[in-house]
């Protein structure tokens, strides 16, 4: 089997392979695992509480905080790796895979795999998206993604526009203020807001009881409790869609804004709440509702997608941003697609469930632990 990718969802695919046995090979494109987590923003910690995010067979350790910070994160994932004896095959991104002559044929720089089965874990977040509006090319000041973002530390007093507000956006901006800079973060659409803890009890944890009923049903359940914890935010641009957090990730595959502190900051005019942005001019933005404003700094929180056209070669089953497709039912024979759908309690969490669902399907697949893989060097 091949793995692509030693993220979380590869190194967990990989766990329950090595425990049926079943021989694999996992090829991760940077030089170590976790390379995604390594390359977010400092003040980033889970969203979802430690107990709701572990892996298979191994949890997170006792010490660690209820949502562990970036760092421990990684060294999670680190651990993981070394207690599975999991080796990725480093520095070799996969520029082509397709299915051919009843196996699949990976091919990276230097070498082509030939496998009965592909697990494809490279992560919804392969590439930043990166819009345009008009005059971007004349403003004379920084523009950068929030995956380049690290943290605030070189905008102190500075006016720093935050691009969009998912929950990258949402927390970049309250590290710009924490960090002295006057963030604005310009807002398009309509939100849904969830605190973290409910009562003291992770949202991840709640949703999952709530995930028991259709999303509607438990979104109108959940209405009047989130009426009371996070109120009207219409007055404060953040008008809310006409239906719930639950709804929102089945009907868009979106997940809410989980809040850690950023909206107490709008309510106090700490941090702006702009529409969303109509033009460019040489020092700053033309806001929808034809408001100017000059900033030094503008931050992308626009988001990611899996561009996995770039080197995928399946019919029917990826979108035009190479997203797999919410509507795909079945997928190519010994084709398996981990960490791809969104889901109310967490991604990590459902990244455990689908690879041991995969490592099940491979097993009893025909062609079974007996198929070995192998591979040509191409130097
Ligand atoms: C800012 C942020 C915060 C998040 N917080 C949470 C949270 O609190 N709770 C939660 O449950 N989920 C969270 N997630 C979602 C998700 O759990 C993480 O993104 C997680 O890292 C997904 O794991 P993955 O292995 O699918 O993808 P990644 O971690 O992105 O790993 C994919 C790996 O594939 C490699 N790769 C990509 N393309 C190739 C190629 N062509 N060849 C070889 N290797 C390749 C990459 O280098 C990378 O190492 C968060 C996501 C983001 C972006």
């Amino acid at each position: 089997m091949v793995i692509i990718g030693a993220g979380p969802a590869g190194l967990a695919v990989g766990a329950c392979l090595s425990r049926a046995p079943i021989p694999f090979i996992i090829l991760e494109r940077h030089q170590n695992v976790a390379a995604s987590w390594r390359r977010h923003y400092d003040r980033l910690h889970l969203h979802t509480n430690k107990g709701s995010s572990a892996l298979p067979f191994l949890r997170f350790p006792r010490g660690y905080p209820r949502y562990p910070s970036r760092d421990q994160v990684i060294a999670y994932v680190e651990s993981y790796a070394r207690a599975f004896g999991l080796e990725p095959r480093f520095n070799e991104e996969v520029v082509a895979a397709r299915r051919r002559n009843g196996r699949w044929e990976v091919r990276t720089g230097t070498t082509t795999y030939y496998a009965p089965h592909l697990v494809v874990a490279t992560g919804l977040n392969r590439e930043p998206v990166v819009p345009q509006w008009p005059g971007q090319n004349s403003y004379r000041r920084r523009i950068l993604h929030s995956s380049d973002y690290r943290n605030g530390s070189d905008c102190v007093g500075a006016r720093v526009l935050v691009v969009g507000i998912g929950n990258s956006g949402a927390e970049i901006a309250l590290d710009l203020h924490e960090h002295g800079a006057q963030p604005t973060i310009a807002v398009r659409g309509t939100v849904n807001v969830l605190p973290r803890d409910i009562f003291g009890i992770p949202v991840a944890v709640t949703a999952r009881i709530a995930g028991l009923l259709p999303p509607p049903v438990a979104d109108a359940i959940n209405a009047p409790l989130r009426r009371v914890l996070v109120g009207d935010l219409g007055h404060f641009g953040l008008p809310p869609p006409p239906y719930g957090p639950l709804t929102q990730i089945a009907r868009t595959g979106r997940i809410p804004l989980i809040d850690v502190g950023t909206i107490a900051l709008i309510r106090t005019g700490r941090i702006a709440v702009r529409s969303g942005i109509d033009h460019f001019v040489e020092d700053g933005v033309v806001f929808t509702d034809g408001c100017r404003e000059v900033f030094d700094t503008v931050v992308l929180a626009t988001g990611f997608r899996a561009g996995l056209n770039r080197f995928l070669d399946v019919d029917g089953v990826l979108d035009e941003q190479g997203n797999p497709r919410r509507d795909v039912r079945s997928l190519p024979d010994g084709l398996h697609l981990c960490g791809f759908t969104v889901v109310a309690n967490g991604l990590l969490n459902q990244i455990g469930r689908e690879a041991r669902q995969i490592a099940a399907e491979i097993a009893r697949s025909a062609n079974g632990p007996a198929s070995l893989i192998s591979y040509r060097s191409d130097l």
